[in-house]
């Protein structure tokens, strides 16, 4: 069934930049350099000077992102990796496909990242594996609380590997997800707030010997072609994918500013409602990826939402720990808050060519349905 107003509208972002996208794609079929080309080169000079980092690295996705991150971080087999188990799978995947041993911790109700007081408690805890670093995921566009992260992992040894896939240009403290941690990992997943028209990823960080190696690792491990000096893998970026990034990121400004805009209208009509809106911590500045709000009735709510044409989705619908491939077999903390959120919660459509009229109107439907 389409929808009237859907969830996301990859679409959308597409012809908003047509004439550029086109002609931006346009040049790199004349040009005749598909993989690893000028196009990605500018692409990661441009991303890193947007994040304020030095370096950032072009890879084929943000699971493959996080992947290298940790095999750049020397993180090896049987290693343990704090994370959330309220994620996208891909965080949890990429700990697994790095051959570590994800171990999950629970999340703040006030902005589903993790909880600093559960990430404190779980590294002083023994896992039966031996710590090596933590990914703190960024979700929905808030930022997890990176000072706290930072400050744990560092009295521990741990490493720090941001999940940004969600976050690009959100900041703490004045400073951007992605410039905080050893490392991060970008996804540019077409629905992302920086999305490209097919798959694509980046790996930022400030160290280049860490650059370096995902530079390495992303295409077998070659220093020279031809010649392994790490065992590495294929995780190229594509020209096209960049030329296309290379239009977007000029937009991902004024596209957040839309988002937040979009939060705005629906934080103003959705108050005094019985439903639980986003909060955004002191300090952050929040990209709205999504707009998630709690609801006791949800699926009432969301089938409300879908008889009016309004589309909605849950972001997720099951925590990593429960999902068939992973229960059972993941070590994790107490996880009651991620349980609950998970059973309440539910992304209303945010992306930044819906109009301000529409958000208005699905948040009055939202409204009408929860009772003033
Ligand atoms: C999308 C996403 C990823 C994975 O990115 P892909 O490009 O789809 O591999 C990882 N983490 C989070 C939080 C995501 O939202």
């Amino acid at each position: 069934m389409t929808m009237r107003i859907p969830q996301c509208d990859p679409k959308a972002s597409y012809l908003a930049h047509k004439v550029e996208i086109d002609a931006a794609i346009g040049a790199v079929l004349e040009r005749g350099r598909y993989i690893l080309g000028p196009e990605v080169e500018a692409f990661e000079r441009e991303f890193a000077a947007y994040l304020g980092v030095e370096h950032s690295v072009g890879v084929a996705s943000g699971t493959d992102a996080l992947t290298l991150a940790l095999r750049a971080c020397q993180v090896k087999a049987g290693d343990g990796v704090l994370t959330v188990s309220h994620t996208a799978v891909a965080t949890v995947a990429a700990i697994e496909l790095a051959g570590a041993v994800p171990v999950l911790v629970d999340i703040d109700p006030a902005n589903f990242c993790v909880d600093s007081n559960a990430l404190e408690d779980a590294v002083s805890r023994d896992w039966g594996v031996p710590l090596k670093a933590v990914i703190a995921v960024h979700l929905y566009g808030h930022p997890a609380d990176m000072p706290a992260v930072m400050a744990i992992a560092r009295s521990h040894g741990l490493a720090v590997i941001e999940d940004c896939a969600q976050s690009h240009g959100a900041s703490v403290c004045g400073r951007m997800t992605g410039a905080w941690g050893d490392m991060a990992a970008f996804s540019f997943y077409p629905t992302k707030n920086l999305g490209a028209l097919g798959d694509g990823g980046a790996v930022a960080t400030n160290d280049p010997r860490l650059a370096e190696r995902v530079r390495l690792l992303r295409e077998y491990g070659w220093r020279e072609r031809y010649v392994s000096s790490l065992a590495g893998m294929n995780s190229r970026l594509d020209e096209l994918q960049a030329a296309i990034l290379r239009v977007k990121l000029r937009y991902l400004d004024r596209d957040n500013a839309q988002r937040r805009e979009l939060g705005s209208v629906y934080n103003k009509v959705l108050t005094d409602t019985n439903l639980g809106l986003p909060g955004t911590s002191e300090a952050a500045v929040h990209v709205y990826h999504q707009y998630v709000v709690r609801s006791a009735q949800r699926d009432r709510l969301r089938d409300w939402l879908r008889e009016q044409g309004v589309g909605t989705l849950i972001h997720y619908p099951q925590p990593v720990h429960t999902q068939p491939a992973y229960r059972g077999r993941i070590p994790h903390a107490g996880l009651d808050r991620t349980e609950a959120a998970v059973r309440e919660i539910l992304s209303l459509p945010m992306y930044p060519e819906l109009t301000l009229e529409q958000a208005s109107e699905v948040g009055q439907l939202a409204a009408a349905f929860s009772g003033r």
